[in-house]
């Protein structure tokens, strides 16, 4: 799964690469990661035996400034998945133009199945393990599936201790008392919900009439359909692990959010409500919905359920939900896709605005923030909606081509070395 995952990354990439006629050498540079570690992590765990986890951190690129990316914590996360998340960072950063290459991070590790003591011994030997790459201006790492604010902290502590000084600008996504940003929490779901409301406007749609289906009910998805509900979309249907929740009437979100925060693992397991009928997964996917947003893990949408799928919008809050073949089957089905490069990008946004802020030593408002994401993302959406009209390809391709030219002008730029 994961090697098919990063298959259809490079794909991606040679079929933008085909359409902007690429350098044969800048594809070359482009096409694998500048480095790669894989780390064995000892942990002494609570009942005292050691246990050796594996751990990575592959830098893709940073022909435009530092790289930057998530931290993931998985049990089957492997070391062609984090190749192709972190060349999805690189793209990412590129398409909504932040002075950042791509990274990503990940320990194969089931975070649901530790201690708090243990995990915060795993982070801090695996970011004293990664330490000799990461820094402010070499790769910048951030919260992903698995990890959260705190890790962020014990990783920034970590790297601080080392140093015997406090470094706020070596990780994003902090918490907001440790150097970390107003509204990083929820900037991917809030640049999930500001893609979906982009795209109904171009299609003419109101609000008031749209249904939502939303998988995945973690930082992602819960944020993207609460800001969704608040803006008048009707959210019908949401879904975590432990299975989806169905009301054709439109779901209390808040209500499940707060269900869900006293979860031990944030799931809406045990959420019973008269009006709402469980759904499995499956079910979920194929509701006939306006807009489905998958913001749970990466080819969630394959060859067999595509033809399922009854939404008329698909906005990619996850990355990669979608698999090769099974997007061709959308598109010929009339489905609009608004790409995971372009629309989960808002996390990456505001940690961006986080290290800003933290060189600075000086924090923005929530306003401001809020203002900035929707300036850089309205924007970044824009651009690659003409591109696509211009060119008469679908919007994953002109994120690509747009994100491609963008590293390929700064590889020119900087010549290779020596
Ligand atoms: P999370 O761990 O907070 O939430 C993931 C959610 O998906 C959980 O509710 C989990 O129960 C659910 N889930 C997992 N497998 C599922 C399945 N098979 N069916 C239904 N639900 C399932 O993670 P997150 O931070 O919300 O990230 C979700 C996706 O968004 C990932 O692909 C991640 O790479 C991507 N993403 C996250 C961020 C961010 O800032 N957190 C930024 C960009 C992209």
């Amino acid at each position: 799964m994961a090697k098919a995952f990063l298959e259809i990354t490079l794909q991606h990439l040679d079929d933008a690469a085909k359409r902007v006629d690429l350098d044969p050498n800048c594809y070359a540079i482009m096409k694998q990661p500048e480095r790669e570690l894989t780390v064995a992590i000892p942990v002494r765990m609570d009942d005292k035996h050691v246990e050796v986890f594996t751990g990575y951190r592959v830098q893709h690129s940073s022909s435009r400034g530092p790289c930057k990316g998530g931290v993931r914590y998985h049990p089957d996360v492997t070391l062609d998945e984090v190749k192709a998340l972190a060349m999805l960072m690189t793209w990412k950063c590129a398409v909504v133009n932040i002075p950042y290459g791509g990274a990503k991070g990940a320990i194969k590790c089931d975070p649901t199945k530790m201690s708090r003591s243990e995990l915060v011994r795993l982070t801090r030997r695996y970011t004293v393990m990664i330490m000799p790459i990461i820094g402010r201006q070499k790769d910048i790492p951030a919260p992903d599936v698995g990890t959260n604010e705190d890790t962020m902290g014990w990783m920034m502590d970590t790297v601080s201790m080392f140093q015997g000084q406090t470094v706020l600008d070596m990780v994003t996504g902090k918490p907001v008392s440790l150097g970390g940003s107003l509204g990083r929490r929820d900037a991917t779901g809030r640049g999930v919900m500001i893609c979906t409301l982009e795209i109904l406007k171009k299609f003419k749609k109101d609000l008031s009439t749209t249904s939502v289906a939303v998988q995945g009910f973690g930082n992602v998805g819960s944020v993207a359909a609460d800001l969704l509900a608040e803006k008048g979309c009707k959210v019908v249907a949401v879904s975590d692990v432990t299975g989806g929740y169905y009301n054709p009437k439109g779901l209390d979100i808040k209500e499940m959010i707060e269900h869900a925060n006293k979860h031990p693992f944030k799931l809406l397991e045990g959420y019973k409500r008269k009006d709402v009928t469980s759904i499995s997964n499956a079910e979920l996917l194929a509701l006939d919905v306006d807009v489905l947003l998958p913001c749970a893990m990466e080819r969630q949408i394959v060859d067999k359920n595509s033809g399922d799928v009854r939404a008329k919008f698909v906005v990619e809050g996850a990355n990669g939900p979608i698999a090769r073949n099974a997007e061709k089957i959308l598109q010929e089905r009339g489905i609009t896709i608004v790409p995971d490069i372009l629309a989960n990008s808002g996390g990456v946004i505001v940690s961006y605005f986080e290290w800003v802020q933290d060189i600075q030593a000086f924090f923005w408002s929530l306003d401001q923030i809020n203002y900035h994401l929707k300036r850089l993302m309205v924007g970044a959406f824009n651009d690659v909606w003409e591109l696509a009209q211009k060119e008469k390809v679908d919007m994953r391709m002109a994120a690509y081509m747009i994100a491609i030219k963008r590293v390929a002008n700064a590889i020119n730029q900087r010549r290779i070395f020596p």
